[in-house]
């Protein structure tokens, strides 16, 4: 844990709540958080209630007329400062990001960069918010279409990717305008308290970011999508934690933005490069010890290709080193908590039960919650797991004959977020790319997530899209002036 001790970040953190300022809660609680590696405490922080809810609120709603008047290019060049700053402490929040999540502090660093992104694109994007004038088909009027901020937001993230699942919802907010209310996950809410300093360090008015942290997120999220004064809510996490929002937000028809959960199909068909699907399918699955909603979840080999890439996985998965995310050369970290960890043994069991064989299994560390990086293979097509998301490090894969077949068995889920295919026939690679029904299709990539794409999914993956053009329209409302020519 050298590099958590070596961090300056943490001893300079607030970790109240922020709501106009920095306070502590109205009943004083704290939530710990702990390392999922060490099983270490490393901070406390608040644990807010409804009361604290309702402040926020009030907070959001006060602060929305002087943030919503201010220029575009205004909140534009906060939100490049934000950028710059959090570039500047990099190093130390990847040390934050590793001791909260258990993730290694390679991809630590990477998600940092990576979230950093989204501040750089939307202070981009907030000079360039959209509308159009068009005139009335008999002539006489002109119909100008603006877009205007959506008004306060609850803004609600998960712990895989606590730094840019948060960076995501809050740059576009912002820059169209809107105040927020953020409330991480209580298992990594250190990264996010890391944002609210800076954004409120580099000039961002009080007010116009609340922050809350609690251990009892319903009390939260109940209170606010019952005020009609909260207009739009924003949730990465769980399908049936979304659905459940969906219904709260329609009390008074906030706008909704639901990034749920995935059951990403990864094809592999007989003429693809096999160094590159491995290398894919080593992305697509291990990256972040398997816990990203666009994780491949069940991989499908055809035939004839499947011998080689099998050997060339297995020789890979073997190799993996799984370790504390801070120890060097790790390339696998640990997962959530003890219940993610005994959930992975589940799906190996189940995979195995139906008819699966275990070809490759890592290492792991003998204390903390490390799942072996793990290759099951010949597991049915139509396999049990079908419908659940793995959520760690293991590799299933299913063998596939033709086309047809493994474009049903792809599409076999209630899910729609991500699903990947390989292949060297472009027409293929079109033909296929479509019919998969999902909001995303990697084509020789297992690396989908990009700042400028629009990121999300259909069916039970949710609604709505975050990144690219099209992720600052979720933060606005279109308004129509009919105006008459003289
Ligand atoms: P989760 O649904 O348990 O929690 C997500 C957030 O919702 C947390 O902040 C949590 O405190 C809050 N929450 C939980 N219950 C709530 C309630 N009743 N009311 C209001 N808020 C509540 O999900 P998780 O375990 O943190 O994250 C993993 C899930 O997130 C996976 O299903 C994963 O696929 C999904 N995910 C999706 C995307 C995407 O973009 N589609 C990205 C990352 C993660």
């Amino acid at each position: 844990m050298t590099g958590w001790a070596g961090s300056e970040l943490l001893g300079h953190l607030e970790t109240g709540i922020h709501v106009g300022h920095w306070r502590s809660p109205a009943e004083p609680r704290t939530l710990a958080v702990t390392s999922p590696a060490t099983g270490a405490e490393i901070a406390t922080v608040a644990d807010a209630r409804e009361a604290d809810a309702r402040a926020a609120l009030d907070t959001a709603v006060a602060a929305m007329a002087g943030w919503s008047a201010t220029s575009p290019i205004a909140r534009a060049d906060l939100l490049m400062a934000a950028y710059a700053r959090v570039l500047e402490v990099a190093d130390d929040l990847a040390v934050v990001i590793c001791a909260e999540t258990g993730k290694t502090l390679a991809e630590a660093k990477g998600e940092v960069a990576y979230g950093a992104q989204y501040l750089r694109w939307y202070a981009e994007e907030a000079v360039r918010l959209g509308g159009r004038i068009a005139t009335s088909p008999d002539g006489s009027t002109d119909i100008v279409v603006e877009r205007g901020p959506v008004g306060p937001c609850l803004l609600i993230t998960p712990w895989n990717f606590p730094f840019a699942m948060v960076t995501r919802k809050v740059a576009p907010a912002l820059a169209a305008g809107n105040t927020v209310i953020l409330k991480p996950s209580e298992l990594t809410p250190l990264s996010a308290y890391v944002l609210v300093h800076v954004l409120l360090e580099v000039g961002v008015p009080a007010g116009v970011v609340s922050l809350l942290t609690t251990t009892r997120p319903a009390e939260i999220s109940e209170p606010l999508l019952s005020d009609a004064r909260l207009r739009k809510v924003s949730f990465t996490g769980s399908t049936g934690v979304g659905r459940l929002l969906h219904e709260q937000a329609s009390a008074h028809f906030a706008k909704t933005s639901l990034e749920l959960g995935g059951d990403a199909p990864l094809l592999v068909f007989d003429d693809a490069d096999v160094d590159r699907a491995v290398e894919g399918i080593m992305l697509a699955k291990f990256r972040n010890s398997g816990q990203s909603c666009v994780a491949a979840n069940r991989i499908y080999l055809q035939r004839s290709i499947a011998g080689p890439v099998v050997d060339k996985l297995a020789e890979r998965i073997d190799a993996l080193r799984v370790d504390d995310g801070f120890a060097d050369g790790a390339d696998v970290g640990a997962v959530i908590d003890e219940r993610a960890q005994a959930k992975c043994a589940q799906i190996v069991d189940t995979a195995v039960a139906a008819g699966g064989t275990v070809r490759a299994r890592s290492s792991v560390p003998s204390t903390g919650s490390f799942v072996p990086a793990t290759l099951v293979v010949d597991v049915p097509l139509e396999s049990p797991l079908r419908d659940q998301e793995i959520f760690g490090p293991i590799a299933i894969v299913s063998i596939f004959d033709d086309e047809d077949e493994v474009i049903s068995a792809a599409n076999n889920t209630s899910y729609g977020l991500a699903s990947y295919v390989f292949t060297q026939d472009i027409d293929r690679a079109s033909r296929v790319g479509r019919a998969i029904d999902a909001g995303m299709v990697g084509i020789n990539t297992g690396l989908i997530s990009n700042v400028a794409a629009p990121f999300g999914g259909v069916k039970d993956s949710g609604v709505g899209r975050e990144g690219g053009a099209e992720g600052i329209e979720e933060y606005q409302n279109l308004r129509y002036l009919s105006v008459v020519r003289g």
